[in-house]
C-alpha cells in the first residue's frame, strides 16, 4: 500500500504499466530528460518461468515468477525512482518487498538477486505452509554470546547489519 500511495502522489514524475504478454521479462524503464519523461513499468502477467532454485526447506524447489510478485518488483523500482534513488542499486529491496507479497499469497520466496544472496536482515523465515516469518539465526550474534555472554553488543550487532544492507551494483534490471 506504501508503494502504490507513493507512486499515486508521486511529483517527480509520472508512470506508467504496459502489459506485454510477448516480454521474456518484466521491467522498468526510466528515459533520461528534463523534465522527467514518464517511466514505463513493462509486465508480462503470464510469465512464469523459474527465477531460481531453493524453496523454504527444499532447495531444489522452483521458485516461480508470479504475476502480482513481479509487478510489485517493479513498482518498488519505481517508487525508488520517485524516491530520486537508482532503482538497479537497490535490487534487493525490490526482492525484499517482493518476498512480503509472496509470504502473504503462500508462495516459495526469492532467496536473492542473480548469483547474490539476500542479506540476511532482509530475511524472514518462511515456505508455503510453515511460515515463522522470523528472521535467521545470526552467527554474529551467536560468536559475540560465546565469547562476551554478559555484554552482548547491540551496537556492533546493527553496524554489522548496516554494513551488509549495501546496494547491489553492477547487476542488470531483471
Ligand atoms: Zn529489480
Amino acid at each position: 500500500m506504501a508503494i502504490l500511495d507513493k507512486l499515486e502522489h508521486c511529483a517527480a514524475t509520472n508512470y506508467q504499466i504496459c502489459t506485454d504478454p510477448q516480454s521474456d521479462r518484466n521491467s522498468f524503464d526510466r528515459p533520461l530528460g528534463s523534465p522527467a519523461l514518464l517511466r514505463t513499468v513493462t509486465w508480462n502477467p503470464g510469465l512464469q518461468t523459474v527465477i531460481e532454485l531453493g524453496c523454504g526447506d527444499d532447495p531444489t524447489g522452483p521458485v516461480l515468477r508470479d504475476a502480482t510478485a513481479s509487478l510489485l518488483h517493479e513498482l518498488t523500482h519505481a517508487a525508488q525512482d520517485c524516491d530520486g534513488l537508482e532503482p538497479s542499486e537497490y535490487e534487493f529491496e525490490a526482492v525484499r518487498i517482493e518476498n512480503i507479497y509472496r509470504r502473504a499469497a503462500g508462495m516459495c520466496q526469492r532467496n536473492g538477486y542473480g548469483d547474490a544472496r539476500l542479506p540476511r536482515q532482509m530475511i524472514k523465515l518462511c515456505s508455503p505452509g510453515k511460515c515463522s516469518c522470523t528472521a535467521p539465526a545470526d552467527p554474529t550474534d551467536r560468536a559475540m554470546a560465546e565469547v562476551h555472554p554478559v555484554t552482548q553488543s547491540r551496537p556492533l550487532a546493527d553496524a554489522v547489519s548496516a554494513g551488509d544492507a549495501r546496494p547491489v551494483h553492477g547487476l542488470p534490471p531483471r
